[in-house]
């Protein structure tokens, strides 16, 4: 089974990534967790293409959007399909849902353009559940900001970007989720992490076949 995480800066995905695959194994699944753009050391080289260019540099939005199937290609390749067809359930933290939200609704990339590029790299295979971590990007990002201050890291999404964009990749993300409701879970992520937390469970616990 493939599941995917997705959600804006600061709505806390890594923490409850982490929970997602502690709950999985407690059943005795077998996880294999990986992330998206990356996931395998070429995949992750073009991660580093797409993340980390030096502040003069500009990357053209289709070829962030290649690039974002480049990589994806690669990891399914080398370690999402592997791993399904051994048997092992896959939690990902980001995949195409992301693609959709971050190039389409936030660049502007017309969604028919995405979707050649999805039925080109994917073949047909999309997550069999995916957990939408949702806030508005005001909390979103004053979550953030309380973080970044305790971490005294500079690393920070919101000084390059508006808030219209955060904005887009919000309602875009939402799109999503009402146009496919059997595939996705609508977590609200504007409560405490127990909270959040125990909606997950209950999701995961509910479509525990899948
Ligand atoms: O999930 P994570 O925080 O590691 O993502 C790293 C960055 O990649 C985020 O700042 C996100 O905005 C960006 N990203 C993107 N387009 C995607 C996936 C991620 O711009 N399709």
């Amino acid at each position: 089974r493939f599941i995917t995480l997705e959600g804006g800066e600061g709505v806390g995905k890594s923490t409850n990534m982490q929970y997602v695959v502690a709950w999985l194994e407690a059943q005795g699944i077998e996880v294999v967790a990986t992330r998206e753009p990356g996931g395998t050391p070429r995949a992750e080289a073009m991660r580093q293409l797409l993340l980390d260019p030096a502040p003069d540099e500009w990357l053209h939005t289709d070829a962030e959007l290649l690039l974002m199937f480049a990589a994806r290609a690669q990891h399914l390749a080398e370690k999402i399909l592997p791993a399904l067809a051994r048997g092992a359930w896959v939690v990902c933290d980001r995949f195409t849902d992301a693609t959709y939200a971050y190039q389409g609704g936030g660049r502007g990339i017309p969604a028919e353009r995405i979707e050649a590029l999805e039925a080109f790299v994917q073949k047909g295979l999309t997550p069999d559940l995916t957990l939408l971590l949702d806030m508005p990007p005001s909390a979103a990002k004053q979550r953030l900001e309380s973080r970044l201050r305790d971490q005294h890291t500079t690393r920070d999404r919101f000084e390059q970007e508006q808030t219209a964009f955060f904005q887009a990749v919000r309602d875009a993300y939402r799109a999503r989720a009402a146009q496919s409701p059997e595939r996705f879970a609508l977590i609200n992520a504007d409560q405490s992490l127990a909270a959040v937390q125990s909606d997950i469970r209950d999701t995961l616990a509910g479509r525990a076949t899948l």
